[in-house]
């Protein structure tokens, strides 16, 4: 098997997508075999590797070696589209995740709905993501549950968004519990930074008061109208793990904000990765070889 892989990973140096996978995949760009076995491991080597958790390149260009899995529910979570095998992180993530939830929890904020993490072993997903690739990013709902999902609604989740057409955030679906729910995590010194809607942010900035430190945290991004995107820091020890330059000093609220908004920037969507668009670090070859 690992002879015949590492022949494989050869020949994804040198051909372009397999047919098949161009016609299931929605990306204007074939994704490359070792993206697609990244996705779509198969057998044994589906699962994470064996070993610490390792995050290993940057959330754009890595995967993830010793992955955890985030149970299907827990004190203060849920995990939406379980099916989708996307519920792995870094061990830190995960502690973080569990750590999260219990604070909306004790906040009496309800519960968590946690989207996409990572694949078992990181790297490029066939649908949705140009991160989430380390296992250190975390999608999570604006909305809060109330009541636990039944599997019906945890499986085709109601995924409408807090934005509405013309900028403004539909009080129906939006307010102090959101902007506690943000500040609740924006605040905490593991995370790296959040992306949201520009018009989220705009009005975050509108409803800090006193310390707004937080603030910096939160980034403008296309897209994100109906979940939050957390980053999290490079994990301590992870050697392998990269991040990116940290947000502007200051809480954010300024001119860049007010481009995005003033263009009409914010209306939008971000675009997909679905597959590695440089050569990913070389220890990531290796963790799709292993067991
Ligand atoms: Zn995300």
């Amino acid at each position: 098997m690992r002879a015949r892989l590492k022949a494989l990973l050869l020949l994804s140096a040198l051909l372009p997508a397999p047919a098949a996978w161009a016609q299931t995949a929605p990306a204007a760009k074939a994704p490359g075999l070792l993206s697609v076995l990244f996705g779509q491991a198969p057998g044994s080597l589906n699962g994470p590797t064996r070993g610490p958790s390792r995050s290993i390149g940057s959330p754009a260009n890595g995967c993830l070696a010793g992955g955890r899995a985030l149970p299907a529910s827990g004190p203060g979570w849920q995990v939406l589209r379980p099916g989708r095998d996307r519920y792995w992180g870094n061990q830190a993530l995960v502690d973080f995740l569990r750590d999260k939830a219990g604070a909306v929890q004790a906040n009496g904020l309800g519960t968590l709905l946690v989207a996409d993490m990572a694949q078992p072993r990181g790297g490029p997903m066939p649908s949705d993501h140009g991160s989430h690739q380390t296992g250190v990013d975390v999608d999570i709902l604006y909305r809060l549950a109330r009541a636990p999902l039944t599997p019906e609604e945890r499986d085709h989740p109601d995924l409408t968004g807090v934005v509405r057409p013309d900028g403004s955030l539909d009080p129906q679906r939006w307010g102090q519990d959101q902007e506690r729910l943000l500040r609740l995590f924006a605040s905490d010194p593991r995370v790296d930074r959040i992306f949201v809607n520009p018009q989220i942010k705009r009005v975050l900035c509108r409803w800090a008061r006193g310390d707004r430190a937080w603030l910096r945290r939160i980034r403008p991004w296309w897209g994100h109208m109906e979940h939050f995107h957390v980053r999290l820091q490079c994990p301590v020890g992870d050697m392998d793990c990269r991040s990116g330059p940290l947000p502007p000093p200051g809480d954010g609220c300024g001119g860049e904000l007010q481009s995005w908004i003033d263009s009409g920037a914010w209306k939008g969507r971000p675009s997909g990765g679905h597959a590695f668009k440089r050569p990913p670090p070389l220890a990531c070859h290796a963790i799709l070889g292993r067991k």
